[in-house]
């Protein structure tokens, strides 16, 4: 075999040499004809662009325009766009690869190790990893920023670049946190717990090898605990990551530790404020690090939907989600009372419904007003936020709090572009990569129809939502 495989070696790298911009004239040719294209790095007046031809070749968009002007090379493969609405593959901008979705995959949040050991949990979640890949594509997302998990997240981002079917995947290693969650260490914690800048310095220094996409924060607060000298942790994390010129991502939840992740340099941060209503010095803060900012407002419904044992799947759910998970989701039905964490059986006694984040939307329609880049994303692989599907839940919300329908598409393209680094991404525009979704329906008549995907394009290679799914069923 290894005979076998030098000189197969020699002819790629060949291959890959001569594949140079001589060659990319004979690269493969995909025209969309004749659909309504959204364009939403453009303003409301401009962003439609009616009965036009998209031409690809290879992985790049190469024209858009008219249908009456724009020239389809002969040979191409073309598709039928009449009736159909054409936008840039979505980005989610907030998940995490170690986690699953179901009950088992936070046991420091709610412990159902008698039940599934979490050992397990991640076994099935590390070896899932192409059926989640399929997952998020199927739902039309073609990029995704994973921040925070295990060194093995290196490893996702790798999988993904070389999987037949994935998105593009920016990623984050192990979180600098202010807190310690044993439960989840297995030997490659995904939290570390960080007590002095020396400490966040030497595990910056430690990631850095891989090259991550953000260095990540965990900047949760524990009562009493001393801000300042928290922020000196945060911050000492800022300057070693932009030292090495990489952006800092924060979880900050609360408005006084978000100020402190800001002035400690955030570049990103992955949530909204949840306790109070931010102010004009955090939007000064936020402008001052020309800082992304995604809400991330389902999640913490989803935990309580889904441990009060009242999550439900949404029709997009039941159609895209991956199917394991999706039969998961009910087993405290069948569990063994004695079995349930005390947390679960709270929950389930209580029976309310989670409350509406009602803070987190007024903050994001004040962030809207005032201008700041909002990035979709949905924590996804929580418990009760699904891979793929949950961008779905997200993105109502995101019209609930007063975004337009263009302005929620944004937050998932030309915005995650901004949130994934790659200027490359996010739009429907000539030069750009080929990362399309085909809708049957108008996304900016309503923001439901973006989970209409009838075919999904990444890197010019077209995929069919459902054959995705059934392909992992
Ligand atoms: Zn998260």
């Amino acid at each position: 075999m290894k005979r076998l495989l030098s000189p197969l070696l020699v002819v790629l790298v060949l291959c890959s040499c001569a594949v140079a911009p001589a060659q990319r004239d004979n690269a493969p040719t995909l025209a969309i004809i004749g659909a309504t294209v959204v364009q939403p790095e453009k303003d409301a007046a401009h962003a439609v662009l009616a009965d036009a031809t998209v031409v690809i070749r290879g992985d790049r968009i190469v024209a858009v325009g008219p249908s009456t002007s724009t020239k389809v090379p002969g040979g191409a493969t073309r598709i039928d766009g009449r009736g159909r609405w054409l936008i840039p593959g979505m980005i989610d901008g907030h998940v995490h690869f170690f986690q699953s979705g179901n009950l088992y995959t936070r046991p420091d949040v709610a412990d159902f190790n008698a039940v599934v050991p979490y050992a397990q949990e991640v076994a099935r979640n590390r070896a899932r990893l192409p059926a989640t890949f399929k997952v998020w594509l199927a739902s039309g997302v073609t990029s995704v920023i994973d921040v925070g998990g295990p060194f093995w997240n290196f490893e996702v981002r790798d999988a993904a670049n070389k999987s037949e079917a994935a998105p593009r995947v920016a990623t984050t290693g192990p979180l600098i946190s202010m807190v310690a969650r044993p439960q989840l260490d297995l030997g490659d914690p995904p939290i570390v717990k960080i007590e002095s800048a020396d400490a966040a310095r030497a595990l910056v220094a430690r990631e850095l090898p891989y090259k991550p996409d953000f260095i990540k924060v965990w900047f949760v607060r524990e009562p009493n605990d001393d801000l300042a000298k928290k922020e000196a942790i945060v911050k000492a994390t800022a300057d070693a990551a932009h030292a090495a010129h990489i952006r800092l991502a924060v979880h900050a939840t609360e408005l006084d530790t978000a100020k402190a992740a800001l002035r400690a340099g955030a570049d990103y941060l992955v949530h909204s404020v949840f306790d109070d209503p931010i102010d004009d010095e955090f939007i000064a803060l936020l402008r001052k690090n020309h800082a992304l900012l995604c809400p991330t407002l389902f999640v913490t419904s989803g935990y309580r939907w889904a441990l009060s044992n009242q999550w439900r799947a949404t029709p997009e759910e039941q159609r895209l989600a991956d199917p394991q998970i999706l039969a998961a989701m009910h087993d405290l039905e069948r569990m063994p009372k004695d079995k349930i964490p005390p947390r679960a059986a709270k929950l389930i006694a209580e029976h309310k419904t989670p409350p509406a984040p009602t803070v987190s939307l007024q903050n994001l329609k004040k962030l809207r007003d005032a201008g700041i880049p909002i990035v979709m994303g949905t924590d996804a692989g929580n418990i009760g936020t699904l891979h793929g599907p949950s961008v779905f839940r997200e993105m109502q919300l995101e019209h609930e709090a007063g975004l337009t329908p263009l302005e929620v598409l944004r937050s998932a393209t030309t915005n995650g572009a901004l949130a994934f680094g790659n200027p490359d991404l996010g739009a429907v525009a000539p030069g750009k990569l080929a990362d399309l979704v085909l809708l049957d329906a108008d996304p900016l008549a309503d923001v439901g129809n973006l989970s209409r995907a009838e075919r999904v394009i990444k890197g010019g290679v077209v995929y069919d939502p459902k054959a995705l799914i059934d392909s992992i069923r």
